[in-house]
């Protein structure tokens, strides 16, 4: 059975990139809707899926031609990792509060919603009957069916003596998900802030919603979650940009080296293309 929330929950912020205030209500969906986001800006409401998503530097943006909503990436992890299918998401601007820089709030807010099923609502899920490779550079993606479950195992790589090579593997499931991937945080490298401000990017990011790795250090609000929190992160956009297929994954391993969005996003399309969908 399709799943949505009992009630709507409101969560307010200024988001990473943008670094104007924002507003997001979760609405419960009626229809089976998927993810929707809902504007004033829009004329109908905007599907989060594929076929919208208009760019994925540093984080994933959907549009609807006209205008864009920034780093969706995030609010949807939550949901799809709490195993809602559809979700009515308002928002007032342009991108979703960054919170704490994690999707624990965002996670947090749907459950005090409550998730109920919705009678007589269906639920198609996407699985594979075979292996599926995809590779660009040292970025690879590899899926293959599974008797039960839906299985990651992700790397993440980076070559800085304080981060170096870190692997995380994971069960989904709603519970798992949020105490062992949810809390885990955005990060970026001190080096690379100035460009990214200069590019337009992360001009919300602080210490309250990013950790900041330096040269020397690693700087954390209240120190590291996880000793491999790089990757958990990584495992949390890699789910959210997953959910842009549009549908719950069903009884398969998915392996992830060096993931980003851009991969991400193609690695959906190419799952969706092959999917078995039932
Ligand atoms: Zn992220």
């Amino acid at each position: 059975m399709r799943t949505t929330i009992k009630e709507a929950a409101t969560i307010e912020g200024i988001g990473l990139h943008t670094g104007c205030e924002s507003r997001v209500t979760f609405r419960p969906a009626e229809g089976p809707t998927g993810y929707r986001f809902l504007s004033p800006l829009f004329k109908e409401p905007l599907p989060a899926t594929l076929d919208r998503v208009a760019g994925t530097a540093r984080g994933t943006n959907i549009t609807d031609g006209e205008h864009k909503i920034h780093t969706v990436e995030h609010l949807l992890s939550a949901a799809a990792g709490l195993g809602i299918d559809d979700l009515d998401i308002e928002i007032t601007g342009e991108e979703p509060p960054a919170a704490d820089g994690s999707a624990l709030p965002f996670a947090r807010a749907l459950l005090k919603a409550g998730v109920r099923e919705k009678a007589g609502q269906e639920r198609r899920t996407l699985g594979l009957d075979g292996q599926l490779e995809m590779a660009k550079g040292d970025i690879k993606f590899l899926a293959r069916p599974m008797q039960h479950g839906v299985y990651f195992k992700l790397t993440y790589d980076y070559p800085h003596k304080l981060v170096g090579k870190q692997v995380v593997e994971f069960t989904l499931t709603p519970e798992e998900y949020l105490v062992r991937v949810a809390p885990a945080r955005t990060f970026g490298f001190s080096h690379e802030l100035e460009a990214l401000k200069k590019a337009g990017l992360a001009r919300g990011g602080s210490l309250d919603n990013a950790v900041v790795i330096e040269e020397e250090r690693i700087l954390a609000k209240g120190g590291l979650r996880y000793r491999d929190e790089f990757a958990r992160h990584k495992l949390l956009d890699l789910i959210g940009d997953l959910a842009l297929a549009g549908l719950p994954l069903r009884d398969i391993y998915i392996e992830a080296e060096r993931p980003g969005h851009a991969a991400n996003v193609n690695f959906a399309k190419l799952l969706l293309e092959k999917a078995q969908i039932k």
